[in-house]
Parts: structure tokens; sequence; C-alpha cells
């Protein structure tokens, strides 16, 4: 009796997909986060798709400099926003390399 038994990583080989970068889906968002201090920022990701998920069901934001490093198998609400090799090549080079905290300006 033969296996049929296959993961999802398989089920995507099978279908030739390749690995899917969430930073060149249009529902991955930046968005930014209060720093401890009222004058500084810093800048999050999140899915606006609502597939980001903490174990209780909250949603989870992850930090902007890990952007890349966020990939899965499949998802049901990827669109791409064009070649995925080239464009996280692109952000790996220009990401920071830790949470930075940024200054707000005023505008006068
Ligand atoms: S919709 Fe899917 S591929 Fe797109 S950002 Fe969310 S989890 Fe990643």
């Amino acid at each position: 009796m033969s296996d049929i038994t296959t993961t999802i990583e398989e089920q995507a080989e099978a279908c030739g997909t390749e690995k899917i970068y969430c930073a060149n889906c249009i529902h991955c968002k930046l968005v930014t986060a209060e720093g401890e201090n009222h004058d500084e920022f810093y800048l999050r990701v999140r899915c606006d798709a609502g597939k980001w998920k903490k174990k209780l069901g909250e949603e989870k934001i992850h930090k902007y400099f890990t952007v890349a490093r966020r990939s899965i198998d499949y998802c049901d609400m990827y669109e791409d926003m064009g070649d995925a090799e080239d464009f996280i090549k692109e952000l790996r080079m220009t990401l920071p390399t830790k949470d930075e905290s940024y200054e707000k300006k005023e505008i006068i």
C-alpha cells in the first residue's frame, strides 16, 4: 500500500510553485508602533488578510527588519507584487539589521 500523505511543501513542489515571501504580497503592510518615548516610533509589519496569529488568536505583528524572513509554503490569500526573487534580494540590501527607532518630526 502506498503512503498518500503529503505535506503542503510536497504539494507545492508538485504544482511547481515556490516558497512564498510575505514581503512580496499585497497584504503585507508596513505600520508604525509607538516607542517608549513619545517622540519615537518603530516600524512593524502586519498581514491585513489576518493570517498572522498568535496561539490564542490575537493578531501577530512582526518587526520590520525581519520581514524578508517571513516565508511560507502556501497561502490562499497571496497576491504577489511582482518577481519575488529580485524584490527580496533588493529588500535584504536595504532593510535595517536591527529594530531601530525613528524620531517623530513635528509638522508646523
Ligand atoms: S496574505 Fe498570506 S502571503 Fe500575504 S502577507 Fe498574509 S500570510 Fe503572507
